[in-house]
């Protein structure tokens, strides 16, 4: 262990990590006592290493709960970005949409490095997304893939309204099978809002299958059980996040 380690090992850290040294160091029993942090220090290797990808999704879902209630961990960006600097240790890999309301750092309540993070409208697979998740997963050590949607989402009242402009159309494209996919009754239009969710959620469930067909590595990485791949939908109203598939 550095000089520099062993100084970081010292100081006091926010939840998510904290949790995490918690788990590797203390009975199930003794770990909630130390969830006190501060959110001032990035993932190490070994608080990284010693979670699980349950637990990992575990801290997510907590760390949506006190974005969604008000009370998010206050991050000291500046610490995070001098002990993440030299090397970075993230535990998941978002792939989100680039809606501007839905920043998966801020509605999961994570600090620099923490986690990777893909966007692009309507939160679609394709090859290059894939190369990414693959190098977040199989190269830097990402045990879990969160791919979520949002309600109202822009991409997706595009799609349904067959919307051609530039290379949109293309990516639009890649929401059609969702579309196809959406059991709903009633009106199927991107007026209807719960029609739009509806379809937004099929999305992320085809899109965890494009993942999966399109990367053998991460669908090994899965059936090994050492990658957690999850989808979820955001509720741009309430902050909160459901996961789904
Ligand atoms: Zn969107």
């Amino acid at each position: 262990m550095s000089a520099s380690d062993a100084c970081q090992c010292n100081r006091s850290r926010r939840k998510f990590i904290t949790t995490a040294a918690a788990f590797s160091l203390m009975s199930s029993a003794g770990w909630a006592a130390q969830m006190n942090a501060r959110g001032d220090a990035a993932l190490t290797k070994a608080q990284r290493d010693g979670m699980t990808p349950e637990q990992i999704l575990d801290e997510l879902k907590k760390g949506n709960e006190r974005f969604r209630s008000g009370k998010p961990t206050p991050h000291d960006y500046r610490d995070q970005k001098r002990t993440s600097a030299a090397g970075q240790y993230p535990a998941v890999a978002f792939l989100g949409c680039i809606d501007s309301r839905a920043p998966a750092e801020i509605i999961f309540d994570t600090g620099i490095g923490d986690g990777f993070n893909a966007r692009v409208a309507g939160n679609v697979g394709n090859d290059d997304i894939s190369g990414s998740l693959e190098f977040a997963c199989a190269v830097a050590g990402a045990k879990v893939i969160v791919l979520f949607g949002h309600t109202a989402c822009g991409a997706i009242k595009g799609a349904i309204d067959d919307v051609e402009m530039g290379n949109l159309t293309g990516l639009l494209a890649r929401i059609k099978p969702a579309i196809t996919a959406t059991k709903f009754t009633g009106d199927k239009s991107s007026k209807n809002a719960a029609y739009v969710d509806a379809v937004a959620r099929q999305n992320v469930l085809v899109g965890l299958n494009v993942l999966r067909q399109r990367s053998s590595i991460l669908a090994d990485l899965e059936k090994k059980k050492s990658l957690l791949l999850t989808g979820a939908m955001y509720d741009l109203t309430t902050g909160g996040v459901e996961f789904v598939g």
